[in-house]
Parts: structure tokens; sequence; C-alpha cells
């Protein structure tokens, strides 16, 4: 089996992080391919060292003196080394690191995180060092060159085993070193993961997957242990997301799995994300939702005869640069929700301008609104659950102002009254998880 196990920030943060990543390593013979992230931050008050490195460019650009900030670097590796009795000289090569980073290019310096933190992996592990500007071979326009990159992996892995590979860089064909967005780590993964043509690309973190509510609104909600990537989208586009579109796009077009796992709890079962999940799960996956929504409710006299008038007023919020999030629609009438924040300063020039130009018979708006998605992929085909929503729902007093639901059947989203935001999503987790599980 094919594996790639990439550790976040917060899993190789100290010493104690690092043991924890060893028995995880040392658990599973499969896990051979190890990429980490630089150290994370250990508590509140302590820094990730690639925002150090990141200040540490800054101190360059503005030619202020860094040694404060390069003894807060030092020390952070020194721990880990020292702790561990790692035979990695980290000490000396951060030396020589900082008498030099002044010529380096931001991307260099930023990069120094994960590039010590997998040298010191890798000397702990007894695993070797891949270094990722020989293998991650970047465009001009910052994409990836798929086919070099699995080339040089090739080549790279002859006589390499086992390796530990620094994520959130690689490098352009002139060898300069190229940086992902922030929080990149997990796309180096998913990279590696695609190119080797993995089995399934496990994402160590500090949570164990995804709940199927916020805790913050239900207690001890109910893991999720098997998500598709649609039903994963729509959660996450609700307020329900750890894991960026970006991360997942090279493991996702090779359907691969994601495993995310907790490196402070292993034993969790954790998620798995992939492309399509065959057997027939519960019918609801999770819930999640999101405040601060503003309706404006539009009537037409005869509109239903009049093509385009929808399309005509749209116009309007798309000059003014709005996203609509939902069109529920009537025969003379229809209502546009948007996020209350989007128009808070042109909400009237809008109005204003459909006045003027498309006259309607009726145009108001409503704000103080939220949005609630109960999401399922076996909700499909599943006679039954819209009926047991609702009548919940309205069983505990709740006024439905909108419904929507797509013909793929896997979201049913509802719109309440904010003041009802909180109940909602307790009342659907009662009567579609709660209850299954009781
Ligand atoms: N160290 C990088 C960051 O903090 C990348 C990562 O952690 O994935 O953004």
């Amino acid at each position: 089996m094919i594996k790639i196990s990439k550790f976040g920030g917060s899993s190789v943060a100290d010493s104690r992080q690092f043991q924890k990543v060893k028995a995880i390593v040392e658990s599973d013979p499969d896990r051979k391919y190890i990429v980490v992230s630089a150290p994370g931050r250990l508590s509140s008050e302590s820094s990730k060292i690639t925002d150090l490195l990141y200040l540490l460019d800054a101190h360059r650009q503005y030619h202020v003196d860094a040694s404060v900030l390069t003894k807060m670097i030092a020390d952070r590796y020194g721990e880990i080394k020292n702790a561990l009795q790692i035979d990695y000289p980290v000490e000396e090569e951060l030396e020589a690191f900082f008498s030099k980073y002044k010529k380096m290019s931001q991307a260099e310096i930023v990069s120094r995180g994960e590039y010590f933190c997998a040298r010191l992996m890798a000397a702990y592990l007894g695993y070797d060092f891949i270094d990722a500007k020989d293998v991650i071979c970047f465009n001009h326009d910052k994409t990836v060159d798929f086919e070099k990159t699995s080339e040089a992996l090739r080549r790279q892995m002859i006589g390499h085993p086992r390796f530990v590979f620094p994520g959130f860089y690689g490098a352009d064909e002139n060898g300069r070193i190229i940086l992902f967005p922030r929080g990149g780590g997990d796309i180096s993964g998913a990279v590696l993961a695609r190119c080797m043509e993995a089995d399934i690309y496990e994402n160590w973190t500090d949570v164990s997957g995804f709940l199927t509510a916020d805790p913050r609104i239900v207690k001890d909600p109910k893991p999720i242990t098997n998500i598709t990537y649609s039903e994963l989208r729509e959660l996450s586009y609700m307020g329900a997301g750890v894991l960026n579109e970006e991360t997942v796009f090279p493991v996702r077009d090779s359907d691969i799995p994601i495993h995310i796992l907790n490196t402070n709890r292993p034993q969790d079962p954790g998620t798995v994300i992939r492309e399509r999940i065959e057997e027939k799960g519960p019918p609801v996956t999770g819930i999640a939702g999101k405040r601060g929504f503003t309706s404006i409710f539009i009537y037409k006299h005869n509109m239903s005869g009049e093509i385009g008038y929808i399309r005509k007023v749209l116009s309007v919020f798309e000059k003014y640069g709005v996203s609509i999030e939902h069109i529920p629609t009537g025969i003379d009438s229809f209502n546009l929700v948007v996020n209350e924040q989007d128009v808070e300063e042109d909400l009237y020039a809008i109005l204003n301008e459909i006045r003027q130009q498309y006259e309607p018979d009726e145009i108001r708006t409503e704000s103080g609104l939220a949005m609630v998605s109960t999401v399922g992929r076996s909700m499909s085909n599943t006679p039954g659950v819209s009926g047991r929503l609702f009548s919940a729902l309205g069983d505990n007093d709740i006024n439905i102002k909108m419904i929507a639901q797509n013909s793929d059947e896997i979201n049913i989203t509802i719109c309440v009254e904010d003041k009802d935001f909180k109940k909602t999503i307790q009342i659907i987790y009662d009567t579609f998880i709660r209850e299954e599980n009781a």
C-alpha cells in the first residue's frame, strides 16, 4: 500500500510532538513517505516558525537587527534536537543560514522552516531526507508541473526507500525556491500522493477530522467518518471547513482518498474524504450554517410572462460586485438572498437602480437572516427526509422563511430568522443524528 503521511505544524511543534509522530510512523510499516510542515504554535503565546521567518525577512528588508528573532528560531529547533538527542547539527546549520539570509529571497528564507524540520525528523526517524526543491517543479505561473515532478521524484527515490520531505515549497526550472500559499504543506503532500499514485493520503493534524455539527452549538457532535468531496464542499461553504479546495485538487483528480487524523489522538478514526462512497450511509452526513444574510423580495406583476426580468435585476447586483447566495422564485416574485456584509454600503443604491430601471410593483428587504444546510449523499432518492426535517422544525415553532434543494438532492438549505439559528441546528441534529444513534 502506498501511503503518504503528512504532519502539520502542530504535529511537529516541539520534541513531545516529534515523539508522537515517531510512534505513529512506527506503528505502521506502510508509513514510509513522510511530509512535514514547519513547527507550529506551541501555545497561544508562542509563534509559528513560518511567521517568525516572514518577520526575519521583514527585518532584512528594513535593515533591522534580528538577533532576538534568530535566537527564538534557534531555540525552537534546539529544543527538539537536544531533548531527543537527534544526530543532525541543526545549530550549526542555522548559524550558517543566519549568516547568509540577507542575500536570500523571501521564499527561500521562509522555506527553511520546513527544511530544518524535515532534516531533524529524517534523522530522528532514521529515514532519508529528500529536498522539495529537487522534486516539486513549478511552472512560470506557479502551477505545479506534475510530469516533471513525478519524474524528479522517481529519480530522487532511487536508494531512498523511506524518506522525509519538507512541505510548502518547491523550485522553478532555474532552481529558485517557490512557495505554495500559506498552509500549503497540505498541497505538497497531495502533490506527492498524486505523483506516486498513492492509495491514501494521510493528513495528520490537531483535530480528529470533521464533526457532524459545530461543537459550539451542539453538545458532543458525532464525528464524520466518511464524506464525499461534494458533501464537504457544501458543508465548508456553510462555514464548516478546515480543508481548502486547493489542497485537495491534486488528489481529488486522481481519486485518492484523504484521511484526516489527529496526532494527539491517533486512536480516533478520523474522517476519510473520497470522490464517491458506494455504501449507503445515514441520511444526514452533517449540518452547517451561516448567519448575516439579507433577503430582497421583488414582485412584478406578470413577471412570468416577461422574459429576462430576473437577469436584468441580477445585472444590477453584478455591477456592484455582490454575489447572490440563493434565488428562490415564485410565479411573479422572487427573493435574492445576499450576504449582509456584501451590501452594507450599496444596498440603497442597488434598490434605487432596480426601482428606476425595472419598475417592480413591490420591493422590500429583510435582514437578520441565517441559512442552515443539512447535507447528506444518502438523502437523494430517499423519500421522507425533508418531511421529517420540516415537521421537526414546525413542531418546535421554527418559522422557515425559504427553502432550497438542488436536483442532486444532497443538500437542503433553509433560511430562518437569526434568533432561531442555533435552535434550528440543534433540532436537525437531534432529529437525524442523535436519534439515529440513540
Ligand atoms: N508552514 C506553512 C504555513 O505556516 C505551511 C504549512 O504549515 O502548511 O503556512
